[in-house]
C-alpha cells in the first residue's frame, strides 16, 4: 500500500517538476515536509527548501532541521520577520498570548509570501487528515499571493494518513523530530504547541484555547486554499 502511494506522490511530482518555471518547498520539518523533501530531492536536490525561521520554535526543532540540512545538504532558505522577536515583543508585547493571529501574519505570513514571490510552483506537504479546515485540499490548487502573482500549489501528499508518513520514515529509515517522542503530534512555534487535547485530532494542540487552527499561510489573498476555522 506505502509503495502504491509513494508511486502515486512521485508520479504527481515528477510531472510539475516538468512544467515550466521556478520551484520550491516549504517545509517545517514535521514528519510529513520531510517525507516530501526527501522524495524531492531525490528527484531534484538543489530544490530550494523554505523554511518560517519564525524565532518562536523549540530547540529540538532548529537542531533536526539543522542535522538534514546537513545530511541531505539540503539548499536551505530561513525566511525571517522584518523584526527579531525582540523588536516585535517590545513594540507590540507578546501577541502570541494577546493576539495570535497577527503575530502569525508578521512572523510567518509576510515572510512565506515574501519568498514565494520568486516561484511559480510551491510543494507542501499538506494532508487532508490534519484537520476540517483540509479535507478539501487538492493535489494542484491555484494560489493568489497579496501582489496578485499566481503560483501553483502542488500537495503531492494530500491523501496520505499520518499511517502512510510513518510507514515511509520507517521505510526509509529516517529518524523523526525528537519531540514525537514526547507526545507531540503536530509541531509549531514553542508557545503555541501542546500535546494533542483531543486523541483523534493531532492539530488540537496548536493555538489550544485559542480559537485558531491554522496560521494562515495556507489561505490566499482570493480566499483560495484552506479555510482558517
Ligand atoms: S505560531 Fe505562535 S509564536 Fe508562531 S508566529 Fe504564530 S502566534 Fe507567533
Amino acid at each position: 500500500m506505502i509503495d502504491t502511494k509513494i508511486a502515486a506522490a512521485e508520479a504527481i511530482i515528477r510531472e510539475q517538476l516538468g512544467n515550466a518555471g521556478t520551484h520550491c518547498v516549504t517545509s517545517s520539518f514535521q514528519s510529513e515536509c520531510v517525507v516530501l523533501v526527501d522524495m524531492i530531492r531525490r528527484m531534484r536536490p538543489d530544490m530550494p527548501v523554505l523554511f518560517l525561521e519564525t524565532g518562536y520554535h523549540f530547540p529540538e526543532t532548529l537542531t533536526y532541521r539543522d542535522q538534514l540540512t546537513a545530511e541531505w545538504k539540503l539548499n536551505l532558505t530561513n525566511l525571517e520577520s522584518k523584526q527579531s522577536v525582540a523588536e516585535q515583543e517590545s513594540q507590540f508585547g507578546i501577541l502570541n498570548q494577546t493576539n495570535p493571529k497577527e503575530c502569525c501574519r508578521m512572523r510567518k505570513v509576510e515572510p512565506l509570501f515574501g519568498g514565494l514571490q520568486n516561484y511559480d510552483t510551491w510543494f507542501t506537504a499538506l494532508r487532508r487528515d490534519q484537520s476540517p479546515t483540509r479535507a478539501n485540499l487538492q493535489f494542484v490548487e491555484d494560489f493568489k499571493l497579496p501582489t496578485g502573482k499566481a503560483l501553483q500549489k502542488v500537495a503531492p501528499l494530500a491523501d496520505w494518513t499520518t499511517r502512510d508518513v510513518y510507514e515511509y520514515m520507517q521505510k526509509f529509515s529516517i529518524p523523526e523530530l525528537s519531540l514525537y517522542e514526547q507526545g507531540y503530534t503536530s509541531i509549531g512555534c514553542a508557545p503555541c504547541t501542546a500535546k494533542p487535547l483531543d486523541p483523534n485530532d493531532p492539530r488540537s494542540g496548536r493555538w489550544a484555547g485559542q480559537g485558531k487552527i491554522e496560521c494562515g499561510i495556507h489561505i490566499g489573498a482570493d480566499g483560495s486554499g484552506v479555510k482558517e476555522h
